[in-house]
């Protein structure tokens, strides 16, 4: 269980404050960083604080040049800290210039926004203020002229030119500017509406809109589904030679050339029984063996995942009777405890005296690794119960629990990489009670991934080519993506339901490579 005290855990990205950390985070630092004083017990914090996570999402891309960080001031061990900061009410928010000095006590920012755009261009307005020491990852937030977009190519080292036309309040192109901090190759400058010279050059008749210049001259407009801040920094990020910073591209066909293990050419945008296969066999036969007898909470994780897998398995025929010989006999263990061993048995050996069999060995397909060391076995866990919660949809279970529940004991209980498990926990607990339809297991399932891929996203395990994005993207299903009036991202929540429906359908699992 997790017994973290306050309204943050580690997989907020939000840096926790407390005495020991206080002041090499927030002084003398390259990056500015934007504080939340609060009291676990403040009703209005409680209430603030997903606003607060959602932000740390939301800007996880100005990092280097703007952080988050969070004291609980209700925790005795950080009264003094609070104190000599002068917080007497709750939630109070400070900002940080990049390079305070140790006697900082930070600005107060009174009456803050309470939504995250509000916030978001509360940062922007305070990075802007940066007179003395702007934060040297920091790209120039203010307009470009003429001049500095005639000279642009010679004083700069990329091939793109990202030029975001818009109004004098718009925040859009600083927005994206910030969005492509950690990227190399591209910069991005906004340009006013009011630069007639330049708004003729381009023929720009819509503002914002986003048009691209690169060093041979090139001048054309940056095709998106709508005119706002997300499709154009997804659309920017993946432009050719575009790359983020330390993760430099090495040709597909480079890598399978120089590669031991054969590659095989698959189709991005559909799941594989080979990918569900392999994680079922690296699952019981690798995961599950480093458990030499099991009991408790862990036997009964285990009864729940066989029986899910059992019940919803979309297989061949001889998988899914392998899986309900398994779940058979697991339900007659009604001892404490369950030998590794025996379990194998009934996988192994009785199992394959009948027509029922799962393969051996591993061979990813969809899951695969541009390098052995990415993907695999973690891609297919997650494959696999995004089509469990969908067939469990299909079929009509009667429980909308039954799936996440055998999900959250397998990692809770094997999934042999410990810190995903506790992450995976921490947002079990906070909202998987909360499901109580067939639908919004599906959906929860693809939100909680989300936010997994959001936090990983340039993480040292992501692979080059298959970069961590929020999926489907706009190109995968456009109408899953919309806007709010504001120019705000918004996911239309009935049309990714009906395409993770269709998505990860038994109908549409591709059988090539099948052993
Ligand atoms: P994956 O994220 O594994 O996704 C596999 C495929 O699913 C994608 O290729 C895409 O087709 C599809 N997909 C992507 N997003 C979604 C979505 N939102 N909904 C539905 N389908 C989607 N790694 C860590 O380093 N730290 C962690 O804390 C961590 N926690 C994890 C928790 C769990 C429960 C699991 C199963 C894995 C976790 N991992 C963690 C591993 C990590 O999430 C990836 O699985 C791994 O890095 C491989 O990434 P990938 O590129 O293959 O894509």
């Amino acid at each position: 269980l997790i017994t973290e005290a306050g309204l943050y855990t580690a997989s907020d990205q939000i840096i926790i404050l407390s005495p020991e950390n206080v002041d090499s985070v927030l002084f003398n630092s390259s990056a500015a960083h934007l504080v939340e004083f609060y009291a676990t017990w403040c009703g209005h914090c409680v209430a603030f604080s997903p606003t607060w996570k959602s932000l740390a999402r939301d800007i996880k891309e100005w990092r280097p040049a703007v952080d988050l960080a969070a004291i609980d001031c209700a925790d005795e061990s950080n009264r003094k800290v609070c104190t000599n900061f002068g917080i007497t009410g709750y939630p109070s928010l400070k900002f940080f210039p990049a390079y305070s000095s140790s006697e900082s006590r930070g600005q107060d920012l009174r009456g803050f926004p309470r939504d995250v755009r509000g916030l978001r261009h509360y940062i922007i307005d305070k990075l802007e203020m940066h007179n003395e020491a702007w934060p040297p990852a920091c790209p120039p937030l203010e307009t470009a002229s003429e001049a500095e977009i005639d000279n642009f190519f010679q004083t700069n080292n990329v091939d793109h030119l990202a030029l975001v036309f818009e109004s004098k309040n718009s925040y859009v192109g600083r927005e994206v500017t910030l969005d492509l901090l950690q990227y190399e190759n591209i910069a991005v400058r906004r340009v006013l509406d009011t630069e007639m010279s330049l708004v003729s050059r381009f023929g720009v008749t819509d503002f914002p809109s986003c048009y691209l210049y690169n060093s041979s001259g090139n001048i054309y407009r940056l095709k998106v589904l709508s005119e706002a801040r997300t499709f154009y920094s997804y659309a920017l990020q993946r432009l050719p030679g575009v790359v983020r910073t330390g993760k430099p591209q090495i040709p597909i066909t480079d890598l399978i050339k120089n590669s031991t293990v054969e590659w095989r050419p698959f189709n991005k945008t559909r799941v594989y029984m080979s990918d569900l296969e392999s994680a079922l066999h690296y699952s019981l036969r690798v995961e599950l063996s480093g458990h030499i007898s099991i009991s408790g909470d862990d036997l009964t994780a285990l009864k729940k995942y066989i029986h899910v897998l059992a019940k919803y398995f979309p297989g061949r025929p001889s998988v899914k009777s392998a899986l309900k010989t398994l779940d058979n006999w697991l339900q007659l263990q009604t001892g404490a405890e369950i030998r590794y061993s025996d379990f194998r048995d009934v996988l192994d050996n009785t199992v394959q005296t009948s027509d029922a069999v799962l393969p051996e060995g591993v061979q990813w397909v969809g899951c695969q690794g541009s390098q052995e060391r990415y993907r695999g076995y973690p891609c297919a866990v997650w494959t696999l119960f995004h089509v469990l919660t969908v067939q469990a949809k299909e079929t009509g279970s009667s429980d909308p629990q039954e799936v996440l529940q055998a999900m959250r004991g397998y990692v809770s209980s094997f999934f042999g990489c410990r810190p995903c498990a506790t992450h995976f926990e921490s947002m079990a607990q906070e909202s998987m009670d909360h499901v109580t339809s067939l639908s919004s297991a599906v959906l929860w399932l693809w939100i909680r991934h989300n936010r997994v891929n959001n936090r990983l996203a340039g993480d040292l395990s992501e692979d080059p080519h298959f970069p961590k994005i929020q999926w489907p993207s706009p190109e995968l299903c456009p109408s899953c993506h919309g806007v709010k009036r504001t120019g705000e991202h918004q996911w239309n929540q009935e049309e990714v339901q009906i395409f993770l429906q269709n998505y990860f359908s038994s109908a549409r699992i591709l059988t090539d490579y099948l052993q």
